[in-house]
């Protein structure tokens, strides 16, 4: 224990920090340390971690194998740049190049998950000669100017002023879409004929690229059915504009029947963007494209930490921990294991409108009983909750009415049904005191 307090460091983040950062929990938490699927906050009280970071710490805290990696290539050297051969690099980009399913694939790294979609637009924009951009409702792609003009989720949404020209077309959060009624194969079909509508209606019909997240992160686990993709991407394909699928939060096998979120939806993207999981918290992220894509750019491009030695080496030790120990197959079987016992407490409970999303990526809604009507203040009760029964889950959703469940990749049988006592016992509770 460090002698601080998490309520003194809450006063000095607030005085210090801008007031658009915001931890979670009435009184937040600061966590001293973690070891596998738990952690420990400065109080010393334990937590069982449900959201790793927002899905970012994907193997376990101080996970020993790629701890070890990062000490030993510290112990090396940090940083050298793309202006040296860094082994590493090259080594984790073989490794990524190979496993993305895009043919003739070169991988360009930056530092988040925002630079990388950033430098997709900026691939996809000149490649194609064109500013306009094709966006799903209900999406999240990053913080900057770039990624907030493809960002359409008023609550995460800082500016609308750009220099792209953005449509945004009907997405996967099927509980609030107009085609909700329709059954999988109608809803589709629904949503792609409203591509073609915006694209015939909304732009020059020269549209750039259509950037998707296969299953919405910020936006709740919004879940497309299978082959959803593969139907926008038939009607893109027909007129040259490239699909860039956000693979930061479903990436590395998470949704645990597919190693890229893509992959359920039988087509292969021009591009795939990724970050969070794949350093195991070491910042790490980049982008995949094909080479005729990649090298539309003549100018030189560089990014000073995309691809530094430290970070490569923890995206190589992670990676190979996620392919060694079949922890795709973990996150299947363990993502089935937590939405079978989720399932029947969801549906008999009212104010629980769905239970969605694949694998270790699981998300439950809140509404008003009897309606869609959003119920932020439930998702608020349901996360401090579980925090008082010791488990660490995420909020989300358009408003904010939804928990995500993301537990680690070789999360353990015994964590999962200890964090689904937590969550049952909290809505049991709940339900106690409507
Ligand atoms: N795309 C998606 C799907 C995300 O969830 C996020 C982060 N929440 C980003 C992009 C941006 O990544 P970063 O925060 O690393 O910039």
């Amino acid at each position: 224990m460090t002698g601080t307090t998490s309520a003194e460091l809450h006063q000095r983040y607030r005085a210090v920090l801008p007031s658009y950062v915001k931890p979670l929990y009435a009184e937040p938490i600061s966590i001293e340390r973690g070891r596998g699927s738990y952690v420990w906050d400065v109080e010393g009280n334990r937590y069982l971690d449900f959201f790793g970071g927002v899905l970012t710490t994907m193997v376990g805290h101080n996970n020993p194998v790629v701890t070890g990696a990062i000490q030993s290539q510290a112990a090396k050297v940090l940083h050298t740049s793309t202006l040296y051969l860094c082994e590493p690099m090259i080594e984790l980009a073989e490794e990524i190049a190979a496993l993305s399913g895009i043919p003739d694939a070169r991988v360009f790294f930056t530092t988040s998950g925002t630079e990388a979609n950033d430098t997709a637009i900026l691939l996809a924009t000149s490649f194609r000669r064109s500013n306009e951009v094709l966006a799903l409702r209900n999406s999240y792609h990053g913080r900057s100017f770039t990624a907030q003009a493809l960002t359409s989720h008023s609550s995460w949404s800082s500016t609308a002023i750009s220099g792209l020209s953005v449509s945004f077309v009907h997405g996967p959060y099927r509980l609030r879409s107009p085609f909700r009624h329709l059954d999988d194969d109608g809803f589709t079909e629904a949503c792609t004929e409203d591509l073609r509508q915006v694209i015939d209606m909304m732009t020059t019909g020269n549209a750039a690229c259509l950037i998707a997240e296969p299953i919405q992160g910020v936006g709740g686990f919004a879940t497309p059915p299978d082959g959803f993709f593969g139907s926008l991407h038939k009607v893109l394909a027909n007129r040259g504009i490239l699909f860039v699928s956000d693979e930061v939060q479903t990436g590395w096998g998470r949704t645990g029947e597919h190693f890229w979120g893509y992959q359920a939806h039988d087509m292969v993207p021009d591009m795939l963007t990724f970050a969070k999981g794949v350093g195991n918290g070491i910042t790490l992220a980049g982008i995949v494209a094909r080479a005729e894509i990649m090298d539309t750019i003549s100018a030189l491009s560089f990014s000073t930490f995309g691809g530094n030695p430290l970070s490569a080496a923890a995206g190589l030790a992670t990676l190979r921990y996620v392919r060694e120990r079949d922890l795709q197959g973990n996150a299947l079987r363990m993502g089935t294991r937590l939405r079978d016992r989720l399932l029947p407490v969801v549906e008999r409970t009212p104010w629980i409108a769905e239970l969605r999303g694949k694998g270790l990526m699981q998300a439950i809604e809140m509404v008003q009983p009897g309606s869609i009507q959003p119920d932020a203040g439930r998702a608020t009760d349901l996360l401090e909750g579980c925090k008082r029964r010791g488990l660490l889950v995420g909020k989300g959703g358009l408003y904010g009415n939804a928990i995500r469940i993301t537990p680690m990749l070789d999360v353990a049988e015994a964590e999962i049904d200890e964090g689904v006592t937590a969550i049952v016992e909290t809505i049991q509770q709940m339900d106690r005191e409507v």
